[in-house]
């Protein structure tokens, strides 16, 4: 499900999963589209995506969730001008203590907040056109998820049985990971409508092929961020496991910066290309794992429907 409305899953080609073009931390008391200028905005990111579209990239995953600054009208700008397929989400980002939660998810019930993410589904968000693709929501990993990050995943599992949309969960440690994934098992949603998103911040990397044998999605996906040698190291393991098909990678790269002159500094979507496929060419990858990655898993990860467990 596109921007511009759904599309074959056979359509999307070479995929970046977790990406951002705009994220305002100000938090959800203070956020607002008012706080940026579209054209200004557009102005900056689009040379970016000229470039990854010049690299064979077709379809790139928007990750910033409501309240953080999904902005639909800057989607669509975007899509519009650079051709690229771009998917937005629905859902509440519950990690960094809760600053980015709107403050109904506090006393709403699962129930609720799935009605506010399956009408955003099914009717458009913010009376637009545009449908989210995705499920975005995060978590804390502390000692045991919140009781409100529990909630969260909840509704997500409630969401994702309506609309068969996968579900992202900004996560890290394989911990919380599994917890997760236990909550929606316990929904009735298999692990392969969930993405693990940010197991790189798992050390055990044994962890990420465990949870890939039930179904899961691992989401390598801060590749913009440097440390390519461990990212190498990651992804040899799950080949060497056989787990390939369920890794997803991206850069969790960007993003314009509302407040900073010209938005600040912007990191390019670019290292999967120039530093992390060679690497992994070295390593005896083939343009089969390549096309593995970013063009079959992203496809069968993202495509929507109901996935029981
Ligand atoms: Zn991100």
């Amino acid at each position: 499900m596109t921007i511009k409305g759904p599309i074959d899953p056979s359509r999307l080609g070479m995929s970046l999963i977790h990406e951002h073009f705009l994220v305002d931390f100000i938090g959800a008391d203070k956020i607002g589209t008012s706080n940026w200028n579209l054209d200004e905005v557009t102005e900056k990111v689009m040379p970016y995506l000229a470039e990854i579209k010049k690299l064979g990239v077709k379809s790139v995953f928007e990750c910033t969730p409501d309240f953080l600054g999904r902005d639909i009208a800057l989607l669509k700008i975007l899509a519009q001008k650079s051709g690229l397929n771009i998917v937005t989400n629905t859902g509440y980002y519950g990690a960094v203590n809760n600053k980015y939660l709107p403050k109904w998810a506090f006393t709403y019930t699962a129930e609720q907040l799935a009605d506010r993410w399956i009408r955003e589904f099914e009717e458009g968000i913010d009376s637009s056109n545009v449908r989210p693709g995705f499920i975005k929501t995060g978590v804390d990993a502390g000692k045991t998820l919140s009781g409100l990050h529990r909630k969260l995943l909840q509704a997500a599992a409630l969401t994702h049985l309506k609309t068969g949309l996968t579900i992202c969960s900004h996560t890290g440690l394989a911990s919380a990971a599994f917890e997760e994934i236990e909550i929606l098992q316990s929904m009735g949603v298999h692990p392969q409508a969930f993405v693990w998103v940010h197991a790189q911040g798992e050390n055990n990397k044994a962890l990420h092929t465990k949870a890939a044998r039930m179904g899961t999605w691992v989401s390598l996906d801060g590749i913009g961020w440097g440390g390519f040698e461990n990212y190498a190291d990651s992804i040899d393991l799950m080949k060497a496991n056989g787990v390939l098909n369920r890794l997803l990678i991206s850069h969790d790269a960007g993003w314009y910066k509302p407040g900073e002159p010209n938005g600040g500094d912007f990191k390019g979507y670019t290292n999967i290309f120039k530093e992390l496929m060679p690497l992994l060419k070295k390593r005896g990858f083939t343009e089969t794992d390549f096309e593995q990655i970013l063009v079959k898993n992203p496809a069968e990860a993202f495509t929507v429907r109901v996935r029981a467990a």
